[in-house]
């Protein structure tokens, strides 16, 4: 059955979310800011669109486990071959699964105001998740769904290959780090992802899941969400915009 909803509540929760993901920014420390991509040549980069383009189609195609047969669309992933940072998270939910883009619902909205309070867009990253069709009523990727679907992020990882992955919610964070430790001990310090036999580990930044944020709203987890993704700016050596309390 629904819960009932407090309108109000919720109207203020996402005016105070706005604010402080949004306002009240300045910039601290170097007034040029750093390039936001990695400097590969064009033909690379080409070649890398390509290549993600190709596992793309491979997923809207893929009918490896049953959410394939469920699905309205496929959700791959979608953002910048070039990105310094991977963001991945849980699974598409309704609004993606009717898009087929990744993080589109309420819970990317703040996504996007998390990537703009950065001082970065939307295209300058790569936005995935671990298993690309919708499961049922959002329940939790299964072992077998992510054991059939984790290569497809794999690979793109391996394309990207961007400097810093940020792990959002558990579901993420435990599957990229083969561990079940909980989000609250993963998250707030860099975790090492290996790509593979002969490939440099990856930082990974574990953090909450936006809709988690959005389910448990405190000026405490949203600070810890800042102070997460503050570590990541200040390890691509990116200017670290700072929120001013009011
Ligand atoms: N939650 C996720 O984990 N991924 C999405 O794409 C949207 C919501």
């Amino acid at each position: 059955m629904e819960k009932d909803i407090d309108i109000t509540k919720v109207v203020r929760q996402h005016l105070e979310m706005d604010d402080f993901f949004t306002g009240g920014f300045a910039v601290k420390g170097k007034s040029t800011p750093s390039k936001p991509q990695q400097q590969k040549d064009n033909a690379t980069v080409a070649k890398a669109a390509k290549e993600l383009e190709k596992i793309a189609d491979e997923v809207c195609q893929c009918r490896k486990c049953d959410l394939g047969s469920m699905r309205t669309n496929a959700v791959p992933g979608e953002g910048n071959p070039n990105a310094r940072i991977l963001f991945v998270g849980e699974g598409p939910g309704a609004d993606e699964d009717a898009q087929g883009r990744p993080f589109v619902g309420r819970a990317g909205k703040l996504l996007d105001k998390i990537i703009a309070a950065c001082g970065l867009k939307r295209s300058d990253v790569f936005i995935a998740n671990i298993l690309k069709c919708r499961p049922p009523e959002n329940r939790e990727p299964r072992a077998d769904e992510i054991i059939n679907c984790f290569p497809y992020l794999q690979r793109q990882i391996e394309i990207i290959n961007p400097e810093i992955i940020v792990a959002l919610g558990a579901p993420a964070a435990r599957t990229l780090l083969n561990t079940n430790k909980s989000i609250g001990q993963l998250r707030g310090q860099f975790h090492e992802y290996y790509p593979g036999l002969g490939s440099p580990p990856i930082k990974l930044m574990a953090t909450y899941h936006t809709a988690y944020l959005l389910r448990n709203y405190s000026q405490e987890n949203r600070k810890r969400v800042w102070e997460d993704m503050k570590k990541v700016l200040a390890e691509l050596d990116l200017p670290i915009p700072e929120h001013q309390s009011k």
